[in-house]
């Protein structure tokens, strides 16, 4: 078991350094290339919606704990922004409060998608938090 703690103000910068941040953390598990490309994208759509929902323009920090636990990476986002109203709703494909902007509704599919296991637990006035596992490595090439 390996783990570090992340907190960074809600800056769209900060959003480049925390996905870099991870994939240089789970270097160790041997991921591919496609496995580390995942997981930067999925912990990238996480970051940008707390920077651009959670907080908007406000200011805010952003926690990010990355965790191994054998062969499995666990991520956990989260901040202390506007919450979501309905969390079933936010899901659905193209589903944004956003619209017209560069937005398309698919950060959480995308997060879906790209991981193994996925959950996102929120209240309106206090934040939200996503948790993210992916198994890395079961793949034969990995063994080499
Ligand atoms: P895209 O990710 O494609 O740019 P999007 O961010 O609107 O668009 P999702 O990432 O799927 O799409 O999020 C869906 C909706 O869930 C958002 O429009 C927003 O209303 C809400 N949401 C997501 N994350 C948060 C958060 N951290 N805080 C508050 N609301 C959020
Ligand atoms: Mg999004």
């Amino acid at each position: 078991m390996n783990e570090i703690y992340l907190k960074f103000p809600a800056r769209s910068e900060n959003e480049v350094f925390a996905r870099n941040a991870v994939a240089a953390f789970m270097l160790p598990l041997n991921p591919s290339l496609s496995e580390l490309s995942d997981v930067k994208t999925a912990v990238s759509e996480a970051v940008t919606n707390s920077i651009v929902h959670g907080y908007s323009s406000d200011m805010g920090w952003v926690f990010l704990v990355c965790r191994t636990d054998g062969d499995c990476l666990e991520v956990e986002i989260s901040d202390e922004g506007r919450g979501i109203e309905n969390i079933e709703e936010a899901l659905q494909p193209f589903f944004t409060t956003l619209p017209g902007e560069e937005r398309s509704g698919m950060g959480f599919t995308i997060m879906q998608t790209f991981m193994t296991e996925f959950s996102v637990e929120s209240e309106v006035g206090k934040g939200t938090t996503v948790r993210m596992k992916k198994r890395i490595g079961r793949r034969p090439e990995a063994d080499a």
